[in-house]
């Protein structure tokens, strides 16, 4: 896709995401719309709400964790406003210190790795926020908002791409954590939220 129309094509999904309007349109309305001047979205051309047609549409609950270095930054309501913006329900919400054993739960597929003792004591610096978020298609729509795993690789107007470090420690201090999968967002919501601290 041609990189100037593609520039002016973005201020029409971010005013879009900005507009505040009770019921937004949806990301595959817009891209339908584009398709029909032949615009092809790109994972660089386009804000990340953007990017992923929500069909089929179901409905699932998400975990996101805000990390100190977003609490740090003063960023929980920011980080917040752009999910509600989507449109996406409050479930649950708590703030919590993560012990050593819960980290490594959380991180065991990471817990070989040298760098997780720095994870360990990054994620102690100050207690986290968990939100339990429900939508269509919650779970990669909130990981495509946040970006990849490395703030310096993740694309402007995402969460990590804009608030993420871009120093020796962007792979680590990089906003949120989020579910990838399903799977995942079910071991970690019962990881997070016990019985009757989630709402329908
Ligand atoms: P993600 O959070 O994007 O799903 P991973 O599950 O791979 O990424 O890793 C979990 C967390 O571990 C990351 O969000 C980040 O805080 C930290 N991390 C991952 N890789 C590195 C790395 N190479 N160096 C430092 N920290 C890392």
């Amino acid at each position: 896709m041609d990189r100037r129309l593609a520039q002016s094509v973005r201020p029409l999904c971010e005013g879009a995401l900005r507009s505040g309007r009770s019921n937004p349109p949806k990301s595959g309305i817009l891209i339908s719309r584009f398709a029909a001047y032949g615009i092809r979205p790109s994972t660089f051309d386009f804000p990340s709400p953007f990017l992923k047609s929500p069909c089929p549409m179901t409905s699932e609950t998400t975990l996101i964790l805000f990390k100190p270095d977003g609490i740090q930054k003063d960023l929980t309501g920011t980080v917040l406003a752009r999910y509600l913006a989507e449109g996406f329900k409050i479930r649950g919400l708590k703030m919590m210190a993560l012990g050593d054993e819960g980290l490594t739960e959380h991180y065991a597929h990471i817990a070989d790795f040298p760098f997780f003792p720095k994870l360990k004591s990054f994620m102690q610096e100050t207690p986290v926020i968990a939100l339990a978020l429900e939508g269509e298609n919650v779970i990669n729509r909130v990981r495509d908002i946040l970006g990849p795993t490395d703030s310096k690789e993740a694309a402007e107007g995402t969460i990590r791409g804009d608030f993420g470090n871009k120093d020796e420690f962007s792979k680590m201090r990089n906003i949120c954590h989020a579910s990838d999968s399903p799977e995942s967002a079910e071991v970690e919501l019962k990881r997070f939220f016990g019985d009757g601290e989630l709402f329908a």
